[in-house]
């Protein structure tokens, strides 16, 4: 049965993808079922995706709820959902105006163009340069791709949008050097995910934060994947005491349903996108924003942050055991939920031997195995993991 579904997938598909050859049906908790219902532990969650766990009652019976009502109105209208999700969304980030998009890479691109609008509106010309790092990953459109460091996802699609200079991550010397009095905005992760589960170190973001309050250049960070209490606040810049004058934020944002935000202060706010500027049909529509109204409740009410605070430390711990045993894993790399097992060889095989075994793992670049688990796993859902990999692994 599988087979078939593949053969046809593959037949209608465009060939973007390599996928593991497993088709999934339905979901419960931490784990996921294939047609042919065997069970996988999770420990990818649709890539930091579904952090609440699949089919949670709470947040089910509020799209279906919000689906009989209306779905979609659009933009020109106002709907509760989405004034609800606004309100939640400032709360938590401690931003001050919302742009509500449908994926990440959507968001990204809002955040470019509000901050070339925002240098326009100072001086009036419209070279301005962003800043961006090398293994930085920000999506797929045309703008995302400028900005994202990896040369092998732009070749082909050459030229990208232009002014976009790139730095790395954690070497202030190598982002100064990039400065001119042209450069608009300096864009990164505040931990990288695909390009391997790099964290900004503290000493890094306030450097930065102070280069650039001095110059009036906007700091942009990209919390799309280690946003939303993966890393143990709610966004992972909040551990530092300073703030950026634009974010991302997407993935676990909608708990599944397709959304993203960039979000930006007042003082943006009041001097960059403006009537007319940008838009879109479907962001913010009333099913997307039941779904971010719902998915920051429950955080809430579930306690998210404590409990990756409790849960990621025996994580760290159980992995470091592994990086102890096993002579090709160099290191783990990551902060609370968002962990890396940097090993010396690619890891394709590790993690097609897991599926095999009843474990959803995935790789961030070749040779790192990346777990971005639901964040409502247990410490017994860690043991589980733990052996399942050890039994891949050996
Ligand atoms: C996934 C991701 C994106 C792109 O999001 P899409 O929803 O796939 O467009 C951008 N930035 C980061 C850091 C991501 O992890």
């Amino acid at each position: 049965m599988m087979k078939q579904y593949i053969d046809e997938a593959e037949a209608a598909l465009l060939h973007t993808y390599n996928r593991y050859q497993v088709v999934l049906d339905k979901g419960d908790g931490v784990y996921l079922y294939d047609i042919e219902g065997k069970k996988y532990l999770d420990f990818v969650s649709g890539i930091a995706v579904f952090a609440l766990g699949y089919n949670n009652k709470e947040y089910n019976d509020a799209l279906k709820e919000q689906i009989d009502k209306v779905i979609h109105t659009s933009n020109y209208y106002y709907n509760v959902p989405a004034i609800e999700a606004a309100k939640k969304l400032k709360k938590v980030s401690g931003m001050d105006r919302v742009f509500f998009t449908n994926s990440g890479a959507e968001a990204v691109e809002g955040a470019i163009k509000a901050a070339r609008k925002y240098a326009y509106l100072k001086d009036g010309t419209t070279d301005h340069e962003i800043i961006a790092m090398n293994h930085s990953f920000h999506g797929r459109t045309m703008g995302a791709l400028s900005v994202t460091g990896n040369p092998k996802y732009q070749e082909a699609f050459q030229p990208m949008i232009g002014n976009i200079k790139f730095a790395d991550l954690n070497d202030f010397e190598s982002v100064k050097a990039q400065v001119t009095d042209k450069t608009c905005a300096i864009l990164f992760e505040t931990v990288q995910g695909e390009g391997g589960i790099y964290p900004a170190t503290e000493e890094f973001m306030k450097q930065v934060k102070a280069l650039c309050e001095e110059k009036d250049i906007l700091l942009i960070l990209d919390e799309i994947q280690c946003g939303m209490g993966r890393t143990g606040t709610m966004y992972a810049w909040q551990r530092f005491g300073i703030k950026p004058d634009i974010m991302t934020t997407a993935k676990a944002l909608g708990c599944g349903v397709p959304v993203g935000a960039f979000l930006m202060t007042e003082k943006v706010g009041q001097a960059s996108l403006t009537s007319g500027d940008h838009g879109t049909t479907y962001g913010g529509n009333p099913l997307a924003g039941a779904a971010i109204s719902k998915v920051l409740d429950l955080f809430e009410k579930e306690n998210i942050l404590a409990h990756v605070n409790e849960v990621a430390p025996y994580l760290e711990k159980r992995l470091d055991e592994l990086v102890e045993k096993y002579e090709f894993i160099e290191t783990r790399r990551g902060v609370g939920l968002m962990q890396g097992l940097v090993c010396n060889k690619p890891v394709g095989d590790i993690i097609n031997k897991a599926l095999e075994n009843g474990l959803i793992l995935i790789n961030a670049g070749t040779q790192i195995i990346r777990l971005v688990p639901p964040l409502v796993i247990t410490k017994e859902h860690v043991d589980e993991m733990i052996a399942l990999l050890d039994k891949s692994l050996a």
